[in-house]
């Protein structure tokens, strides 16, 4: 019985084409929810519900109420994942406990990891996992590490067999972790990323800070920063993100 109070405010619903991480160039539908428990100072994202100003509008949708308006509005078997994004979509962890079980398509849950209430109730569902590693340096999150480390043993001592140790469980699921960095990046926080890394034996992406589309440090530093976790880290790869090259949402 779907519970009517049980609601998410979205800010937008659309189908595009994934522009970071691993599963980059995919086709994915993108449910943007409201509100996150983080502001990053890169943040550019249009997650924020605005009622001030009448051109910044959300959606509010009961579990049932989304699944019929995608149905109604999209082919999701042309799609290859449904991309949980936001602002931080673990915010509605009591509206996805819901809503995730009544859908049947892979999930890719775009996540800032450090909210772990409720995370049994969702991991069941997700297929992917994108999770960031937060630099102080670049975003300004000053605990991050501390939060991320709570998040990541959370899934590792999750009741579901996520065996984030060995990257896929049983169920295919894949978790990696993705770091945004520009030029201020410090040494103790490669060390750090690189011991959250061996920790859970995490995939590692780095992406370099972009501003107005453009990257926003040189190509040289970008390969001096790589340098430095590949010697130390093998699991690693340099993708920046495609979308912005592309001008695509
Ligand atoms: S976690 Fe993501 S959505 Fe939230 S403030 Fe940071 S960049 Fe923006």
């Amino acid at each position: 019985m779907s519970n009517t109070n049980n609601k998410a405010k979205i800010k937008e619903i659309f189908s595009s084409i994934q522009g970071e991480g691993l599963y980059i160039g995919t086709k994915q539908l993108f449910i943007r929810f409201c509100a996150c428990n983080l502001n990053c100072d890169y943040c550019d994202t249009p997650f924020l519900p605005d009622n001030i100003n009448e051109r910044n509008t959300f959606f509010e949708f009961t579990p049932d109420e989304l699944i019929e308006y995608i149905n109604k509005k999209f082919d999701i078997n042309s799609i290859n994942y449904i991309s949980l994004t936001g602002g931080e979509p673990l915010i509605w962890n009591e509206f996805l406990a819901e809503f995730l079980p009544k859908v049947r398509t892979k999930f890719y849950l775009e996540t800032n990891a450090t909210i772990t209430e409720n995370l049994d109730k969702i991991l069941p569902y997700i297929d992917v996992i994108a999770a960031d590693i937060k630099l102080p340096s670049c975003s300004g999150i000053q605990n991050s590490f501390e939060l991320h480390n709570q998040f990541f043993k959370a899934i590792k001592d999750s009741k579901i067999d996520c065996a984030i140790t060995r990257q896929y469980d049983c169920n295919g699921k894949k978790v990696f972790a993705k770091i945004i960095f520009d030029h201020r990046i410090t040494d103790k926080e490669i060390e750090s990323c690189i011991y959250i890394a061996k920790m859970y034996d995490l995939e590692l992406i780095l992406q370099p800070r972009m501003i107005d589309n453009e990257l926003s440090i040189p190509n040289q530093t970008i390969i001096n920063v790589f340098d430095k976790f590949s010697k130390r880290y093998k699991n690693i790869r340099l993708i920046p993100q495609v979308h912005k090259f592309l001008d695509i949402e």
